[in-house]
């Protein structure tokens, strides 16, 4: 059986500096920014031409966090509870014999700087630092599938937390949005309505506390119910 080496064209630039946060899927956080940096040779400008046309792309890339020696047949996906076991290859998850992503995201610019070239994304799941191995345009015409059938996971994930902010968050977010990161406050209130818990940590009655990072900072939040309040970002320690 033959085995193949694939060299990444590229690297991701995102706000997820850790797992714990980041989407589930692609396009159910359109607040994160996303830079697609290309490495020379694939830089360069003649090999984006006409990608400009198109509003998404498929970038394909490697979970290079969820890398293990061996495979297993099943997996216990988040929006089962995280107890149910399926097929590996009936989910989306990280774990996988060769461990390869798929995401469709918006192409938001091209930006060719000494015929060097990144892309500006929007939408994307992926960890800072993901290896890209492929970008493809996005064909609404053969890629857009609204008849088809999405077996356990026909609808996003229903999850619509209420996020507020207290005082003290109010004007953290504030500076960091004014000093470096715009866009934080929807970023981080997009994040948390998708809900990042574990499945087991969700429906609990009782108050819980987590933080999570995004950028280099670390991000306070308390749970109770379905509501969220951000109660502090400070610097990662
Ligand atoms: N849309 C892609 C797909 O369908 O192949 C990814 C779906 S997967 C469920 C998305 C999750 O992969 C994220 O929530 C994050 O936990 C994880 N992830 C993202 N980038 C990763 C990386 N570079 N290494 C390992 N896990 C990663």
């Amino acid at each position: 059986m033959h085995s193949f080496d694939f060299q990444p064209i590229g690297i991701i630039h995102s706000c997820y500096t850790e797992k714990f946060g980041i989407p589930r899927q692609s396009g159910l956080v359109t607040a994160a920014p996303v830079t697609l940096e290309l490495y020379a040779p694939y830089d360069r400008p003649e090999a984006l031409m006409e990608l400009r046309g198109f509003s998404h792309v498929w970038v394909i890339f490697v979970f290079h966090q969820a890398m293990r020696d061996e495979w297993k047949p099943t997996v216990r996906p988040p929006r089962l509870g995280g107890n149910q076991r399926i097929g590996v290859f009936a989910s989306r998850s990280p774990f996988r014999p060769n461990p390869i992503g798929l995401s469709a995201v918006m192409l938001e610019d091209i930006q060719c700087d000494n015929g060097h070239c990144q892309l500006r994304l929007r939408g994307g799941d992926f960890l800072d630092g993901t290896p890209v191995l492929d970008i493809k345009p996005y064909l609404p015409y053969a890629d857009a599938l609204p008849d088809a059938c999405g077996g356990f996971a026909a609808q996003p994930p229903h999850n619509e937390m209420t996020v507020v902010f207290n005082e003290l968050a109010t004007a953290q977010c504030a500076r960091w949005e004014q000093a470096q990161y715009p866009g934080l406050r929807s970023l981080i209130e997009q994040v948390l309505q998708a809900d990042p818990r574990p499945a087991y940590r969700v429906g609990r009655k009782d108050k819980q506390s987590f933080g999570m990072r995004l950028y280099d900072l670390d991000v306070k939040w308390v749970v109770c119910g379905s509501r969220i309040e951000v109660t502090a970002l400070s610097l990662k320690a």
